[in-house]
């Protein structure tokens, strides 16, 4: 069903705590953690608990949870002091965006420069 957690999903055992994260942040609807292969100085990733494939189907489904996670990556980059200087929320969608994981996710990247547009 929409939204349950999936066995074979990565990070819906990150949720479960079957696989350890590095935490930052927690709510009743999101998760907050360290991306385990930083792209920038600060990289975390901000996930719904609830399993959907991506962030459009996640908006389509729940789209208070798609806000609980963009309103999350915000407080992410207040937490890590990289709203002053600015930094990147990205939503990779589909296996030719880079999409790896198929859980929504958000990365918040920051702490150098970012060029645009993006490779
Ligand atoms: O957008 P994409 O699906 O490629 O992002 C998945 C991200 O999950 C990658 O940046 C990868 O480094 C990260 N990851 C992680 N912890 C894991 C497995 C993957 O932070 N255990």
């Amino acid at each position: 069903m929409a939204g349950e957690p999936q066995a074979d999903c990565l990070f819906c055992k990150i949720v479960s705590g079957e696989v350890p994260a590095t935490v930052v942040r927690e709510t009743d609807t999101t998760v907050a953690f360290r991306d385990i292969n930083p792209q920038a100085p600060t990289h975390v990733l901000v996930i719904p608990k609830v399993h959907h494939p991506d962030a459009a189907s996640l908006s389509a489904a729940e789209p208070q949870i798609a806000a609980d996670v963009l309103r999350e990556a915000g407080a992410v980059a207040a937490d890590e002091k990289i709203d002053g200087t600015g930094y990147r929320v990205v939503f990779n969608t589909g296996s030719g965006a880079g999409q790896t994981v198929f859980h929504a996710h958000a990365h918040v990247l920051g702490g150098r420069g970012l060029n645009w547009p993006p490779g």
